[in-house]
């Protein structure tokens, strides 16, 4: 008998976290052309400049730092970070506007924002992208064209760090290892297939 994919069981959301170019981004777009009724990426607000290519609302609300400073301070965030000079956070509204849609909203955080979301009552799956190693993440960023020397420092600083986190155990519900990319997608359309669409048999 076959066994289908078919309706979203639930909607606890589903947060993505792993080190600055370790692929996040590269799969979560691969997984919502899959799935796009059922996934909704809740951009984050920032305070960093737009890079090329980058759609207000779809990749991150951009914002500025006065405005996002009086939404943090009236509570409007589940979770903030300062990140290489520039603020993030999650927002409650466009979480909430996602998820009144029916659908499930995905969040990319770093990891000070897990451990912000862990103290909050969001209650998400996690998932953790980790890099094969340190050198091949470093290749990564750098074909990525994105950073300055500078800022690739400070990335590959900070994912050490974030690693470590990451494969703490029971920080995350699972753990991707983004070597081969078609591989990472399978593990990561395996994890959502068995626990967050529902199985229907035919
Ligand atoms: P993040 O969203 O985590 O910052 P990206 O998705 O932007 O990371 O990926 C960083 C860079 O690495 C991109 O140029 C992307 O095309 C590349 N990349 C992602 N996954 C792989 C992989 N498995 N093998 C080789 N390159 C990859």
């Amino acid at each position: 008998m076959a066994c289908k994919a078919t309706a979203i069981s639930n909607l606890r959301p589903l947060v993505i976290c792993g080190p600055s170019g370790s692929g996040k981004s590269s799969l979560l777009v691969k997984l919502m052309c899959e799935y796009p009724s059922k996934f909704g990426f809740c951009a984050s607000h920032t305070t960093r400049n737009r890079r090329e290519g980058e759609i207000n609302g779809i990749h991150y609300r951009f914002t500025n730092v006065h405005d996002m400073q009086k939404a943090i301070s009236e509570g409007k965030f589940i979770e903030t970070a300062e990140y290489g000079g520039n603020l993030y956070g999650t927002s409650k509204e466009e979480v909430a506007k996602i998820t009144n849609r029916g659908m499930m909203c995905i969040l990319d955080v770093e990891v000070n924002g897990v451990r912000q979301i862990k103290k909050s009552d969001l209650n998400p799956w996690y998932i953790f992208i980790q890099p094969p190693s340190i050198e091949e993440l470093e290749r990564r960023l750098r074909s990525r064209r994105t950073e300055t020397e500078e800022s690739l420092k400070e990335r590959l600083r900070i994912a050490k760090n974030e690693i470590e986190y990451g494969l703490e155990p029971g920080n995350f519900d699972k753990i991707i290892v983004n070597d081969e990319f078609d591989s990472a997608y399978e593990e990561l359309k395996a994890f959502v297939d068995e626990n967050i669409l529902e199985k229907e048999t035919e």
